[in-house]
C-alpha cells in the first residue's frame, strides 16, 4: 500500500474521491459467485507521485472525507488567489 494513502498516519489533505468498490472474490460457494458482489467503501486518490485506490474500513471514512474536504477548500482558495493575481497582471491586447 502506498505511503501517500495510509489512513492510520492521518491525512492533512487528500485529492480524490470516495466510491463503492464492487468485486467478486471468486470462491465458488460465496454469494458473490451468483452475482451478489461484495461492496466496500474505497478511495480513488491522486497525488503528485501516483494514482491509486484504497479500500477503507468504517473508521477511516470520516477521516478521509475530512481530508478530501480540506483539499477542496484549499484548492478553492488557491483558485481564488490565482484569479486575483491574474487581475493584477497587465493584460495584453491583441
Ligand atoms: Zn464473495
Amino acid at each position: 500500500m502506498p505511503t501517500q494513502a495510509q489512513p492510520k498516519d492521518g491525512f492533512v489533505m487528500l485529492r480524490g474521491s470516495l466510491y463503492t468498490l464492487r468485486r467478486r472474490y471468486g470462491k465458488p460457494n460465496c454469494h458473490c459467485a451468483s452475482g451478489d458482489v461484495h461492496e466496500s467503501p474505497a478511495l480513488a486518490y491522486r497525488s503528485a507521485a501516483r494514482t491509486g485506490t484504497l479500500s477503507l474500513t468504517g473508521a477511516d471514512i470520516e477521516e478521509v472525507r475530512a481530508a478530501l474536504a480540506r483539499y477542496d477548500l484549499a484548492r478553492r482558495e488557491l483558485d481564488c488567489s490565482l484569479m486575483q493575481a491574474s487581475l493584477l497582471r497587465p493584460r495584453r491586447v491583441f
